[in-house]
């Protein structure tokens, strides 16, 4: 090879290029990319609903020696500890040796909550021969995406009683599915021409759950009748129970490997997973002398809203009963917190390549995006990040070898999105937000590339250093 010139090796110096992870990572770091993904599609296959998900974060703590926490509890420096918010939110934390009101803490924060069908509350109906829920969905979905694909009912049922049915039909290979009626292609002509918000509206996605007649000629609806004995026999459960059930249709996919060369993952929910993941093997597999918290929390998709959405209390509550049990100054020490606030970015996408400017949409592989801004239009609605803060995170990556990118969602006029950090951030707590770059986000089944899955587990160690 010719040696480079003098102009060449100075343009190197001063310009900027991104790189792709797979190709500088070392063959070992590749493994490691490789292994850690195995984890990772284990927990999204556990846990599709923000139930589940809280669960198999707990029992993953615990697995870690984690124990758990209720409000007052007494702490000291090396506690490992989970704080349960209603079974569908959870922090997972660890109570470092550094004086809160100089170091304050290290926030990791992201959502397990994702986009789907939830079943009303008076759902069940018979016609046509077939037996179905009525449905209102939950976060920003593409509705004609949701039709003829098989799909799992979960979720819990308080019985009049008082008790609680847990329910998951439709993962195991011996269960039946659910599924959502599509026109055929023959009758469509009309349904072609509507714009796509229109395809399939909101009261047609009505999940089929049955089609056998009960045995009884006197009986009006008998296949409502036969499920309802299945929903008894099974669960207790009478058709007014639905009255205060919450119960989710979600994609009955598994997480797999994509391609040939089994780089990329397909699943259900890697919004925002694929960040809550990362984020919780970091602070259990991770010792710091920091106090770093894993918050996992619910509602992002809906505004964050609720009492285990982000801007509920609970979570500044918890933030203020670790500074007291310390008697640390709960003002100094948000001052001294930073946050990550992880949760996904749009990857760059070359068949949808006029939503994208090119320069600085996240590239898939080439690592976790940092977001200084999200928002819409003139960053409307986002927590814009400080280049002060911005250039401490770049620090922290750089000293850790992080391979990582800057990241923007679509063109500026195009769209936009939301995600917790201004919720934090207006806690008076510098926020980032920081995530892997998703292929088909919000469809029930996404991709994302096992460099930037790895690179964000990179990325919140080194916020623990
Ligand atoms: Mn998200
Ligand atoms: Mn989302």
């Amino acid at each position: 090879m010719a040696e480079k010139s003098k102009g060449q090796k100075k343009f190197e110096k001063l310009s900027y290029e991104k790189k792709n992870y797979f190709e500088v990572a070392s063959k070992e770091e590749r493994e490691k990319m490789f292994a850690f993904a195995e984890g990772y599609k284990k927990f999204l296959d556990n846990g599709k609903t923000e139930r589940e998900a809280c669960d198999a974060a707990v029992a993953i703590a615990k697995e870690h020696g984690f124990s758990e926490y209720k409000f007052g509890d007494p702490l000291k420096a090396g506690d490992k500890k989970y704080f349960i918010n209603r079974g569908k939110s959870v922090v997972v934390f660890r109570v470092g040796s550094k004086n809160l009101e100089e170091d304050g803490l290290r926030i990791l924060a992201s959502h397990i909550d994702c986009p789907r069908v939830d079943i009303k509350q008076v759902p069940l109906y018979e016609e046509g021969g077939m037996c179905f829920l009525k449905t209102h969905y939950y976060g920003g979905i593409k509705k004609y995406q949701w039709t003829a694909i098989p799909l799992a009912l979960h979720g819990a049922v308080i019985l009049k009683d008082g008790s609680k049915v847990e329910i998951r039909v439709g993962e195991d290979e011996n269960d039946p599915v659910f599924y959502i009626n599509d026109l055929l292609p023959h009758l469509a002509a009309e349904q072609m021409q509507q714009n796509a918000a229109k395809v399939i509206e909101g009261e047609q996605l009505n999940v089929l759950v049955g089609g056998l007649p009960y045995d009884d000629e006197d009986v009006k609806e008998k296949i409502k009748l036969t499920v309802l004995s299945i929903l008894h026999e099974k669960y207790g459960m009478c058709e007014e129970d639905f009255l205060s059930a919450e119960l989710s249709a979600v994609p009955a996919f598994k997480a797999r490997d994509v391609g040939f060369d089994r780089a990329l993952i397909g699943a259900y929910g890697h919004d925002d997973r694929v960040c809550s993941y990362p984020a919780l093997m970091s602070v259990v597999e991770n010792e710091s002398e920091h106090t770093v918290l894993c918050m996992l929390v619910d509602k992002e998709e809906i505004g964050s809203e609720g009492t285990t959405g982000l801007q509920c209390e609970v979570y500044e509550d918890l933030m203020e009963e670790i500074s007291l049990a310390f008697g640390a100054n709960f003002r100094r020490v948000k001052a001294a917190s930073k946050c990550l606030s992880a949760d996904v970015t749009a990857a760059y996408d070359p068949n949808f390549a006029n939503v994208f400017e090119k320069k600085n949409a996240a590239m898939l592989s080439c690592g976790a995006g940092i977001c200084k801004f999200t928002g819409a239009r003139g960053k409307s609605g986002s927590n814009d990040a400080s280049a002060e803060f911005l250039g401490e995170v770049r620090q922290m990556f750089e000293k850790e070898g992080v391979v990582w990118q800057t990241a923007e969602l679509g063109k500026v006029d195009i769209g936009g999105g939301g995600t917790v950090a201004k919720f934090v951030a207006n806690m008076n707590i510098d926020t980032v937000d920081i995530g892997v770059p998703v292929i088909s986000m919000h469809a029930p089944y996404e991709v994302i590339s096992k460099a930037d899955l790895y690179s964000n587990y990179r990325a919140f160690v080194a916020l623990m250093k």
